[in-house]
């Protein structure tokens, strides 16, 4: 056998065994981004939830823009009774409620409300 067809042999097994590899990274890539959307995306949710229940409580509490509500108060608007759960972002990121003339922000970078 010729050097050429040993190193052309080569090359195509070293092909055959690398495209399943790469195949399967670029797989994992795409799942780990797509958890990432789904999760920036349920956490905009909750962003959402804090931001609407937070108008809720200033119009039942005739309060002002500075005024800034606690998890406690805002915990009957969620929309599940008085006993609700505050939501949690799906990252482990910390929500600050911030006062009626700003909007909810999570610590999670990429988690924000638009
Ligand atoms: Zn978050």
């Amino acid at each position: 056998m010729s050097k050429i067809k040993i190193a052309v042999l080569c090359a195509i097994i070293i092909f055959a065994l690398a495209t399943p590899f790469a195949v399967r990274q670029y797989k994992i890539k795409q799942l780990r981004r797509q958890k990432e959307i789904e999760h920036a995306n349920a956490c905009n949710n909750n962003l959402r939830l804090l931001d609407s229940s937070k108008q809720q409580w200033a119009l039942e509490h005739k309060k002002q823009k500075t005024d800034t509500p606690t998890m406690e108060e805002l915990r009957p608007y969620f929309g599940q009774g008085p006993n609700a759960i505050a939501p949690a972002c799906p990252d482990g990121g910390v929500y600050m409620i911030g006062s009626l003339g700003e909007k909810p922000t999570c610590s999670v970078p990429g988690h924000f409300l638009p």
